[in-house]
């Protein structure tokens, strides 16, 4: 039995004269992810897109899971390639879907019929079909309105197609629509979703993280690639730079108020993300933060932190709960890493109380302590180590 995906495109729908623009993007998107699994044919259609694998020994499996992750895409479906003869598609039916109609209690079928030449009507079809099924499978009855599985049956130019339930994609724009942002990453939970939750519109991602070595290890920033990989999974490619943040940690600790010292940390990572973030023609940075989570994150820390750049910055967690951030850290499979205990660079030289309503003035007034600022910033950004996340 010849074998397709069928995939159903979500908003993009509702893009009007865009559409083609984002569904040719969509299919960019799709081909680089199945590149290395084989040669596949795409077809646009109505807001549907079928992918045809033009070689015989594709992993379909593998094919769907890939795709499954894939931005863009509402929801897809393998489906069985059939002649338009209704005696075949009736039987294709009840064969290709076997396995799923055995293991069912309820079904009904749906029919498309875009060739309106075709002999029978779609409610006859559903009837027919309907009532064949049930003459092969005794353990089933119709249930229209809750069915453990839809038979659905498409009818279209030159082919017809059967296919069993679909499969819910990953939703959102496809990557690459909406421009581009630097995630500022970390080892935690919250910076691989907020990653996550931004590429779902559509964002491409450049990534920043800042080492503190040795006060942070070598193994800390392999688990950060590892998170960054498994994000990549949808995001696609994800341009890396790790930066060396140990001097400028040191600099703050010998020169700032200790209760200053995190606030400034945070301003001169943004602040350091946002030049690597302008220099990969991004227009925004992304962080993980969340109101009232840690003394880094109250509004006024925030608005400290804000006013540190000139591009905007977007926090999708910032009304959520740690519960609500580890239901999407879990979904996307980043949990499991993110709880594995390295240090990261925030948590050297925190301070016993640091100020949880820090005034601007006072902090850019601590912040002048540090002479030499820039050339350390520039330094930084000099031996930072860009690393191609896929
Ligand atoms: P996360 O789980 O994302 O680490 P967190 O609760 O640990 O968040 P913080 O450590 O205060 O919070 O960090 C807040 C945000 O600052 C992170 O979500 C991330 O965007 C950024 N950040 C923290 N540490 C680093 C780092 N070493 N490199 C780059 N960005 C960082
Ligand atoms: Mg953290």
């Amino acid at each position: 039995m010849k074998e397709i995906i069928l995939i159903k495109n979500g908003e993009l729908a509702l893009k009007g004269l865009n559409r083609n623009t984002f569904e040719d993007i969509l299919v960019k998107n799709m081909k680089k992810k199945l590149s290395d699994l084989g040669s596949f044919a795409f077809t646009k259609g109505q807001s549907t897109i079928m992918v045809d694998p033009v070689d015989n020994d594709i992993d379909l499996d593998d094919a769907v899971e890939r795709l499954s992750k894939v931005f863009g895409i509402a929801a897809l479906s393998r489906a069985c390639v059939c002649e338009k003869d209704f005696a075949v598609i009736k039987k294709t039916a009840a064969e290709y879907l076997e396995e799923q109609l055995e293991d069912a209690k309820t079904f009904k079928v749906e029919a498309k019929r875009s060739d309106k030449k075709f002999p029978l009507k779609s409610p006859e079809i559903c009837r027919e079909t309907g009532g064949y099924i049930l003459s092969k499978f005794h353990n089933l009855r119709v249930d229209v309105h809750n069915p453990d599985i839809i038979v659905t049956v498409e009818v279209r130019d030159k082919y017809a197609f059967v296919r069993g339930n679909n499969i819910k994609g990953a939703g959102g724009m496809p990557t690459g629509t909406s421009g581009r942002a630097g995630i500022l990453i970390s080892g935690g939970i919250d910076s691989p979703v907020a990653a996550y939750m931004m590429a779902k519109r559509g964002i491409e991602l450049c990534a920043v993280h800042f080492a503190s070595p040795p006060y942070t290890s070598e193994l800390a920033e392999m688990k950060v690639m590892e998170l960054l990989k498994k994000v990549a999974k949808y995001s696609g490619v994800i341009t890396t730079y790790v930066v060396p943040f140990t001097q400028i940690q040191e600099a703050i600790r010998d020169l700032c108020p200790e209760e200053y010292f995190t606030i400034i940390m945070r301003r001169i990572m943004m602040m350091i993300s946002e030049k690597i973030a302008l220099n990969q023609n991004c227009s925004a940075l992304i962080t993980g933060e969340s109101v009232g989570q840690v003394a880094s994150q109250t509004i006024y820390a925030l608005a400290c932190t804000d006013c540190a750049v000139n591009i905007p910055v977007f926090r999708p967690c910032i009304g959520m709960d740690k519960e609500e951030i580890i239901a999407i850290s879990r979904k996307i499979d980043t949990f499991e890493t993110s709880i594995q205990p390295y240090e990261d660079c925030c948590t050297v030289f925190t301070p016993k109380h640091p100020k949880t309503r820090p005034h601007i003035d006072d902090v850019l007034k601590a912040e002048k302590s540090i002479e030499n600022l820039e050339a350390l910033m520039a330094d930084a950004i000099n031996n930072a180590k860009k690393v191609i996340i896929r």
